[in-house]
């Protein structure tokens, strides 16, 4: 396989990375949410510059060390908490710093139980290949898997669709690209289960048609690109990729792409804009990727946490999945745990669990007193802590109190943190991350970035009917999730923190 190179134009700071001349000297702080809030990143960088020139330290958002905060980046490695301690030799490439965090479960342990053997755990895809695509079709239908990337669109529909279209050239991408501050449930399947997502893919392709799997991780996550890449080539050893596999006539093989930083490019379109070499922005539907995708081609897109359900669906039967969990949100859910919590960590629950279940019983409790949760990435609902208790892990229960449980992230805001700073935060993270395709996401996240400093800063009250205006044109007049997405966790914040807010919006 090879490993290739995406486009983005979108986080200048990672683009320094690339020139030559700063290759291997620049260092990275994380500038994410998580690390935000836990107050890292001012000491981190005062403690960089003990070692680094002011123009040798960059941004870069997110790193996934959301568990021990303190993240930076250099020469291709990411590193967090107490290695800071160890920089002079890191910056020597003399150590190797190891990364740890809690992985437990509540119910069953799909995606954090041990699979054993890799050999011995591919006899699902081989039996799978005794069987026609349209019962193992049957079977992801009965299991009523959804997407765990946010949306939670019925997989079964697109596989359907995509299997269909008539095409000879067919492609199953895996969207690897988790940028949400905050989740680095993908992140810890490829690097601790990377055949999960692997296998899922190849059986995807085996029931849509498609010999090509293409795996897009962001380049934010060097050792997942790195831990993936040797995982195929594990399999190609096994004799598991390539043509007539297994004496058949299905021909599987991957390709990584190491993408280049933008939060876009989790935009399936924009993501497949990235792979051909384009500049990544949303593409208007239809046609739907599942009918003219990468290249043109007919294309499914998944998350990595949905495709690495798959094997688990064909050893045991759809029925049996969909016995886990609540009707309507069936199996298991990662949940990402932020440093707020006693126990961060990632953990699996079955759909349908409390979320008092999953922060007392897993995570420990708050380590210091939290107003909110930022709940499932930066476009997420914004959960005050007096709703904790009629809130469980599914998205019925989330939709149905106008939240969403997204990629099920957790991140804390203490209640020490001014609630105003946070929302300037997620209008300038939409600012920066817009692709500028339609002016209501370019124009107005920046607009409502300067109403909110000015109101900060100057004499200056925000006009309430004005920024319910300017919400309400990013969220019906934007083309994707980035600048429709971020009126929920403003209005949230507007709602459940109004009195903390009333200095700074006229009544
Ligand atoms: Fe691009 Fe924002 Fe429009 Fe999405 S909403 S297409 S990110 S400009």
């Amino acid at each position: 396989f090879l490993i290739g190179k995406a486009t983005a134009y979108g986080a200048v700071s990672f683009y320094d990375f690339l020139k030559p001349a700063n290759k291997n000297k620049k260092v990275y702080a994380c500038n994410g949410s998580a690390c935000m809030l836990s107050n890292t990143q001012d000491e981190l960088k005062a403690k960089l510059s003990n070692h680094f020139g002011e123009d040798e330290i960059g941004e870069m958002c997110c790193l996934g060390r959301c568990h021990e905060n303190s993240a930076f980046h250099i020469n291709k490695k990411n590193y967090s908490g107490n290695d800071i301690d160890f920089i002079e030799e890191i910056k020597a490439g003399k150590t190797n710093t190891k990364e740890t965090y809690n992985v437990d479960s509540l119910g069953t342990p799909i995606l954090t139980g041990d699979y054993g053997d890799v050999s011995a755990f591919y006899k699902i895809f081989t039996d799978c290949l005794t069987r026609t695509p349209d019962e193992l079709l049957s079977e992801l239908r009965d299991s009523g898997l959804r997407g765990r990337g946010g949306a939670g669109f019925p997989i079964a529909f697109k596989f359907e669709s995509c299997k269909n279209t008539e095409d000879d050239t067919k492609f199953i991408v895996s969207n690897a690209d988790e940028g949400d501050p905050g989740a680095y449930s993908d992140r810890y399947i490829m690097e601790q289960r990377p055949h999960n997502m692997l296998m899922g893919m190849m059986i995807s392709g085996y029931i849509i048609g498609a010999k090509h799997g293409v795996v897009y991780i962001r380049g934010e996550y060097p050792e997942s690109i790195e831990i993936v890449g040797e995982a195929i080539e594990h399999l190609r050893s096994l004799g598991l990729l390539g043509e007539n596999i297994q004496g058949t006539d299905f021909n599987f093989d991957f390709k990584v792409i190491s993408a280049q930083g933008a939060y876009v490019c989790g935009e399936e379109t924009a993501l497949l804009s990235s792979i051909e070499g384009q500049r990544p922005e949303v593409r208007v539907r239809p046609p739907y990727p599942t009918q003219k995708g990468l290249f043109n081609k007919p294309t499914v897109v998944n998350n990595v946490e949905t495709l690495a359900n798959i094997p688990f669906i064909m050893k045991h039967s759809g029925k049996a999945y969909a016995e886990i969990g609540t009707p309507k949100s069936t199996g298991t859910k990662l949940i990402s745990l932020d440093s707020h919590f006693n126990k961060p960590g990632i953990y699996e629950v079955n759909m349908g669990t409390r979320l008092t279940k999953v922060i007392e019983d897993l995570g420990g409790g708050f380590r210091m007193p939290v107003k909110a949760m930022h709940i499932g990435g930066p476009l997420g609902g914004l959960v005050p802590i007096s709703l904790i208790e009629r809130l469980s892990i599914d998205y019925d229960s989330f939709m149905k109190l106008g939240f969403l449980l997204g990629h099920a992230s957790i991140v804390c805001i203490p209640e020490d943190y001014p609630m105003i700073d946070y929302i300037e935060h997620l209008f300038q993270f939409v600012a920066h991350e817009s692709c500028g395709k339609c002016f209501p996401c370019r124009l107005g996240s920046t607009r409502g970035y300067e109403l909110i400093a000015k109101a900060k800063n100057e004499d200056y009250k925000i006009d309430q009917e004005l920024m319910s205006d300017l919400l309400d044109t990013l969220q019906t007049g934007s083309l994707c999730a980035l600048g429709g997405g971020l009126p929920l966790p403003v209005r949230n914040a507007m709602q459940y923190f109004n009195s903390e807010l009333a200095d700074y919006f006229n009544k």
